[in-house]
């Protein structure tokens, strides 16, 4: 039926329709006094969401860049870094940090697993030179459904010293708890389209001050994703360059909405959404991926032995116009992905659990 889809996937994710109103309005110049007020309450109301006193950053960029701006802002070629590996996007990471000449050890995990962060434990302890210059690390692993243990990994590396923690957030900011300060987490990347509960094209870098100092001698190129030039710019309620303006309404839409949830009430409605699919779908009997101890608490991977993944998906988007992503490299047409991340409700994860008992007893 047509305008009647309805996402299930890990992102984008459903934006509410008081940040869609919030967005159609002319845009208005990005140097005006008016412009220079909104930037300067995102600002807070950035750092309320990432529990931070820390700069975050924003840039008209996805999560990649995001990403991206994380690593190469604070480190220098031929550093040595460790970079977690259990799924998609911790093996881009891997990518990123090669593309820019630095020196990657992957730790990895199979695909569907959570980091062991004794592995962590064992290259940061092993390291008496001190060559480890940072740790990135995918909280939470989208591709599989799997959150990994950031708080006891990031131990190791505050008992390490030298290095510093970059971390993946895009699918734990704003379904998770990820107290930034409290666990002194250096540099956390995230984007619009997830947990943000807005379009794609925003990306999101919270940087500690000791990342900061690294930020002094870092030496990989870099223009348009200089974090230096966003920190000068966010002093001055401004941006280094033309910001996605009306994604920034949004933004402040989003933000006050969440704002009147409340972190512990997001957290906990994650948590619910996540335990209710995940009975939901081992009461349709079929197979879970994840473990209970490692699911992601924004994504459920299904992986339904008796059918094809892809089949259950189509069925699913041609009968009940429900969106669910699939699985990716050789997880392709093993796993299925429920999300459950965002602006997502209880109704939503009834209403894509019935329809996937229908869709189950029709194949
Ligand atoms: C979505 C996502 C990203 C960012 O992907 P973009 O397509 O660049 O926005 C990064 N990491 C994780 C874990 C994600 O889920």
């Amino acid at each position: 039926m047509q305008d009647k889809l309805m996402l299930m996937i890990p992102g984008p994710t459903p934006v509410p329709e008081r940040v869609l109103l919030a967005m159609a309005q002319h845009p208005i110049g990005h140097r005006s006094g008016d412009f220079s007020k909104i930037i300067a309450e995102l600002n807070e109301n950035l750092k309320w969401l990432h529990q931070t006193k820390n700069e975050v950053c924003t840039l008209c960029a996805s999560g990649t860049g995001a990403m991206e701006a994380g690593i190469i802002n604070f480190l220098s070629k031929g550093d040595r870094v460790l970079v977690g590996n259990n799924g998609k996007f911790g093996e881009r990471w891997g990518k990123v940090a090669k593309a820019f000449g630095l020196d990657v050890e992957e730790i990895t995990a199979e695909w569907g697993k959570g980091l062991n962060p004794d592995d962590f434990k064992a290259k940061l302890e092993a390291d008496t030179e001190k060559k480890i210059k940072a740790v990135i690390v995918t909280h939470s692993e989208t591709s599989t459904g799997v959150l990994n243990d950031l708080e006891t990994i990031n131990k190791y590396v505050k008992a390490h010293g030298e290095a510093l923690i970059i971390v993946d957030a895009v699918t734990s900011l704003g379904a998770v708890n990820v107290p930034v300060d409290e666990w002194g987490l250096d540099v956390v990347a995230s984007g619009s389209q997830k947990g943000f509960m807005i379009p794609p094209g925003m990306g999101f870098v919270a940087v500690s001050e000791k990342a900061w100092k690294a930020y002094e001698t870092s030496n990989l190129p870099k223009f348009y994703l200089d974090l230096g030039a966003y920190k000068k710019a966010n002093a001055k309620d401004s941006s280094p360059f033309t910001p996605p303006i009306n994604l920034m309404y949004g933004l402040k839409a989003a933000l006050e909405m969440m704002k009147e949830e409340g972190l512990e009430n997001i957290f906990a409605r994650h948590k619910y959404l996540t335990q209710i699919t995940r009975e939901g779908v081992k009461a349709l009997g079929l197979p879970l991926f994840a473990s209970d101890n490692d699911a992601a608490l924004a994504i459920t991977a299904v992986a339904p032995d008796n059918h094809d993944a892809e089949a259950i998906r189509s069925a699913m988007r041609k009968r009940f116009d429900i969106a669910l992503a699939g699985g990716q490299d050789h997880l392709k047409g093993k796993i299925f992905r429920i999300g459950h991340l965002g602006f997502v409700s209880e109704r939503d994860v009834y209403t894509a659990l019935s329809a996937l008992k229908e869709v189950i007893s029709s194949l």
